[in-house]
């Protein structure tokens, strides 16, 4: 399988050259130049796997390698078992489902070391990457921003790893007590705190200011693991099979995906696992007040926001204003037309966005996409009531998700709500919700904030975070 650029001006690449990709070179998001599409027999088959014991694993295997061709099937095989462990995830089924008292069904893919589905991608990620770079004989250097979920699943997931080191920046004193003590008390020589002394937005910025300086990046080989790296959305086409699989008896079930969402990454993977022929009525993109998707999808008008006006919620993993990955599901719509589409974003970097209205029959009918929205209120109201009737504690985005779920579904429709994060790590949004409680917490992650934490803070300075990546990372 070769990987072509959205935008149509990249060499077509293999899996593992792709792999250690962000941006394509000429602006665009790889993928494969088309989806593997998989018959009821295949189906039939990969449903008998998925039960078994090492169900996910080989439902994994099955799948990832239609789409990795120049990774050896052995050496597949043992970074999908070395990756999806009972220990990583606390669960043998990795990501199982369970049923609320109304119907709907929550696919939990937070058990991972972060408590949120990054996980799911991260933890395959560091292991490919350290497998890829070991055959290629290279190195990297992973920079990063984070304001909580992302940083911390990367660091979990690069942590002792070989020709890796990580220098994640992170807004000084603005983070919660749980998630500082999750990045700040890993000890791995590899993995470098720097708390900035500024907002998320500086810490991004200074990552923009270091990967636009081509020596530097050039001279200490640097890379990001944002939400647009193909392997991440491939990771996470597994768990829409397998969730389809432990919600239905058979092939002629269909079954709709109700998806919190942000940089539209996780149902980018829903949309891929439709088209490859999985029995998906639709796909539902729930969002909190940040609504540029849910305005997408209602009228066509797609109208990215910038920073300053994307909303602080009480789902924060969601407050995202342009989707990183609608680029791939949009480049499908248009039937694969790179001019067309590269017209598109010129407009979204001038911040005008784009309309398709006229594709609208398309995008519900042919590709299943409808949208739903949640609030602060919703969200509170929809917490307490799982809580109350069923004595389950769910998180704010997976709530954004049972809201949406919840006001959409149409008479016998089946719907599956993929648990983004779990309610320890928004301690003070579950409180809110249902009172004071001991919510409850995965033993790994008991204690945490007691540890000793390891951090350098610095002053809002590129500068300042350059000379820090120098003292630990020889130059070429
Ligand atoms: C990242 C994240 C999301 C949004 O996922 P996208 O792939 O960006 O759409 C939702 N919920 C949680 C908890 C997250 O960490």
């Amino acid at each position: 399988m070769h990987y072509i650029s959205t935008r149509g001006n990249t060499p077509k690449m293999p899996f593992s050259d792709v792999l250690l990709m962000g941006l394509a070179p000429d602006g665009g998001l790889m993928l494969p130049k088309s989806y593997p599409k998989i018959d009821d027999a295949t189906l039939t088959k990969w449903r008998q796997l998925s039960l078994s014991k090492s169900g996910y694993q080989d439902l994994a295997f099955e799948i990832m390698q239609l789409f990795a061709t120049d990774i050896p099937k052995a050496d597949l095989k043992a970074l999908i078992d070395k990756t999806y462990t009972r220990q990583n995830f606390a669960k043998d089924e990795i990501t199982p489902v369970r049923t609320l008292s109304d119907g709907i069904k929550i696919l939990e893919l937070s058990n991972g070391p972060t408590l949120a589905f990054k996980d799911i991608a991260m933890q395959f990620l560091g292991n490919a990457f350290e497998y890829v770079l070991k055959q290629k004989n290279e190195r990297l250097t992973i920079i990063g921003a984070t304001s909580g979920d992302t940083g911390s699943a990367a660091e979990y997931a690069l942590r002792g790893k070989d020709n890796i080191q990580v220098f994640m920046m992170s807004p000084h004193g603005k983070m919660s007590a749980f998630q500082r003590a999750q990045m700040y008390s890993l000890t791995d020589d590899n993995i470098h705190n720097i708390a900035i002394k500024g907002m998320f937005d500086d810490c991004q910025d200074i990552v923009k200011t270091l990967q636009q300086d081509a020596d530097f990046k050039a001279k200490y080989s640097l890379g990001t693991v944002n939400s647009i790296n193909w392997g991440r959305i491939l990771a996470q086409i597994v768990y829409y099979f397998k969730g389809y699989f432990a919600s239905t008896d058979n092939n002629q079930q269909k079954v709709s995906f109700c998806v919190p969402s942000g940089n539209f990454g996780n149902i980018c993977a829903g949309h891929i696992a439709r088209e490859m022929g999985l029995p998906i009525a639709r796909l539902i993109v729930a969002t909190n007040e940040n609504d540029v998707l849910h305005d997408f999808f209602t009228t066509g008008n797609y109208r990215p926001r910038s920073a300053d006006k994307t909303y602080v919620t009480s789902s924060p993993s969601m407050d995202i204003s342009k989707a990183s990955n609608f680029e791939r599901f949009i480049y499908l719509l248009l039937d694969k037309n790179p001019q067309q589409l590269s017209q598109l974003w010129t407009n979204v970097n001038n911040q005008q966005g784009f309309e398709l209205s006229d594709l609208l029959d398309n995008i519900h009918n042919k590709f299943g996409f409808v949208s739903g929205k949640s609030t602060h209120a919703d969200r509170i109201a929809t917490i307490k009531s799982v809580f109350e009737t069923d004595k389950d504690l769910i998180d704010p985005h997976t709530a954004d998700g049972v809201k949406v779920a919840r006001n959409l579904r149409q008479d016998g429709e089946l719907i599956v709500v993929t648990e983004t994060a779990l309610p320890a790590k928004f301690a003070d949004t579950i409180v809110e919700a249902v009172g004071k409680i001991d919510i409850p917490r995965p033993d790994a992650t008991k204690g945490i904030e007691d540890l000793p934490q390891k951090v350098v803070v610095l002053d809002n300075d590129a500068k300042l975070v350059k000379a820090e990546i120098e003292k630990f990372v020889e130059p070429k």
